[in-house]
């Protein structure tokens, strides 16, 4: 009945799904916060003629 681990939420990997390493943050692996980079990257340059420039950009609104 004792569960305290039960009680914390586990944060899981965004891009395996697996639980989270503190120290890889909030991903599960060196590997996995790779892909993620990559996808950022890549989908900026990847992505041709976004319709997001019609939208303006964020300057540095980020809540939090
Ligand atoms: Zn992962």
């Amino acid at each position: 009945m004792t569960t305290p681990d039960d009680d914390a939420p586990k944060p899981a990997c965004p891009i395996c799904g697996k639980p989270v390493v503190p120290a890889h943050k909030p991903f599960c692996s060196k590997r996995c916060a790779d892909v993620d980079l990559q996808r950022w990257l890549g989908g900026h340059y990847a992505i041709p003629g976004r319709e997001d420039d019609a939208l303006g950009r964020d300057d540095g609104s980020h809540e939090e």
